[in-house]
């Protein structure tokens, strides 16, 4: 890929080291966020120009509130001048021309990879489409994981820091899901063509206008085109990603999902269950003085209705549907509810999990009381959802570093919370942001789906600083 000169690319973010190297140890970045660590700051590499004028910090180790931490980075914080300055050096400047002059071939891709289907739990198709297309952009050592994660690397001067770039291949689509996209104008249509789409053609392009640029970033960059965000896919791509073979190898990590330039920074999580109520059942009449199933539930969604939660961070819960049952006139044998839980703290979601399982439990033992004490009834509750919840800090450097690259391009990037595939980075607090790919979409989720291309080369010019802003 890069057979010609190689320009280097080294920004100076005050922080990032002490929050990488505590993320790393599973430790609160907020401790040595935005501090220069006077041990830390060494003279640079004399192999990596420095173009900004500052100073580079070398691989090595570093003291800190009595940890040790693994340095592996050139960077010592936040300087959202120091993102302009970044966003005019001729290689960088090469980067965002490209992505500009390419966003023509940007949507053209746009457009074929949402034709392929992607229901969840059926990725592999698109995932075919996503691994050649790694290969035109130059990137190397092309591979499909274990649960179908297609990912690529783009190697830096050093093997870390490493910072991932990702966006989702599934869609909430069925199978069967018409995926012809039409044009009218600007506007795309068709399922899926935001989210994730357009994730998935800025991706491409970043990796493109990378090496149409020849920008050498002094870290190492992984694309990863994943499975599994939407619905009951859990998040099972990505925590495959830190699970398997970049476990522990991963500082950073950005999403890039759907439209718009905002970022999330906020981690929803969620718990789902699926909880059945079961009892030996019988006749309505003749049976009469058995302890009921369908009963038992109404007890524990009344308990439920009740629970009180947090509103700062917004915490929630509902039961969203129920079911069972024989007919009118029987005791059930079996009667069921599913429920949602979601919090961005995730104490909050703990806790109030907590007390629903206790009146899960709670429910069971009224009803066998209610009846004369026999343990008749039981409860079987599964759960189906785990997304974790978690925060990135607003002033962390990454999400600072984020908020620099936008200004510098012109742009607002609002902060937002919301349960996207960052969840899991965040649950470990390993900086980790999620960011829109440009364009305006509408109707996510839905057949008539649509998607702006209007000015959408800027959301490609955003990623494209971001990443490499956050690979050194
Ligand atoms: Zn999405």
């Amino acid at each position: 890929m890069t057979r010609h000169p190689t320009f280097v690319v080294a920004l100076f973010l005050v922080g990032a080291l002490g929050e990488v190297g505590l993320a790393a140890r599973g430790a609160t970045p907020s401790a040595l966020e935005r501090r220069c660590i006077p041990a830390g700051c060494v003279a640079a590499p004399s192999n990596i120009p420095d173009i900004l004028g500052r100073r580079a910090l070398p691989a090595g180790r570093l003291d800190v509130l009595g940890a040790t931490m693994e340095l592996h980075h050139g960077l010592l914080g936040q300087q959202p001048a120091g993102v302009a300055a970044l966003a005019q050096t001729a290689p960088v400047r090469a980067a965002l021309d490209a992505a500009k002059a390419n966003e023509p071939r940007t949507i053209e891709q746009q457009i074929s990879f949402c034709q392929v289907p992607a229901p969840p739990f059926q990725e592999a198709a698109r995932g075919r489409v996503l691994s050649r297309a790694f290969e035109e952009a130059g990137l190397s050592n092309i591979r499909v994981d274990r649960v179908g994660n297609v990912l690529a690397d783009r190697p830096g001067l050093a093997a870390r820091p490493r910072l991932v770039v990702a966006s989702h291949l599934d869609t909430v689509f069925p199978e069967g899901t018409e995926l012809k996209v039409t044009r009218d104008g600007p506007r795309l249509r068709g399922p899926g063509i935001g989210d994730n789409c357009r994730g998935l053609a800025v991706l491409v392009a970043t990796a493109r206008a990378l090496a149409q640029a020849r920008v050498q970033t002094p870290g190492t960059i992984t694309f990863v085109a994943n499975v599994g965000e939407e619905g009951l896919g859990d998040l099972r791509g990505v925590k495959e990603l830190f699970a398997g073979e970049l476990s522990g190898r991963i500082d950073r990590f950005v999403s890039i999902d759907n439209a718009g330039i905002g970022i999330t920074n906020q981690a929803v999580g969620s718990h789902r269950y699926r909880v059945s109520y079961k009892g030996p059942g019988g006749h309505s009449f003749g049976d009469f003085g058995l302890a009921n199933p369908a009963h038992a539930l109404g007890r524990a969604v009344a308990k439920i209705s009740e629970l009180q939660v947090p509103s700062h961070p917004r915490t929630t819960f509902t039961v969203g549907r129920l079911g069972g049952g024989t007919s009118v006139n029987s005791i059930p044998f079996e009667v069921w509810m599913e429920v949602d839980m979601r919090s961005a703290d995730p104490l909050a979601l703990a806790d109030l999990d907590g007390r629903f399982r206790k009146a899960v439990e709670a429910a069971v033992a009224e009803e066998n009381a209610r009846w004369g004490g026999r343990p008749t009834i039981t409860a079987v509750v599964q759960l189906v959802g785990d997304r974790p919840g978690g925060s990135t800090p607003a002033n962390g450097p990454i999400v600072e570093t984020a908020q620099a690259v936008a200004r510098a391009l012109g742009l607002t990037a609002p902060l937002s919370e919301g349960s996207t595939d960052a969840n899991v980075p965040m649950s470990r607090n390993i900086p980790a942001i999620t960011i829109g790919g440009g364009g305006t979409s509408a109707e996510s989720h839905a057949p008539q789906e649509s998607f702006d291309t209007t000015d959408s080369w800027k959301g490609t010019q955003n990623a494209v600083l971001l990443v490499i802003a956050l690979a050194q």
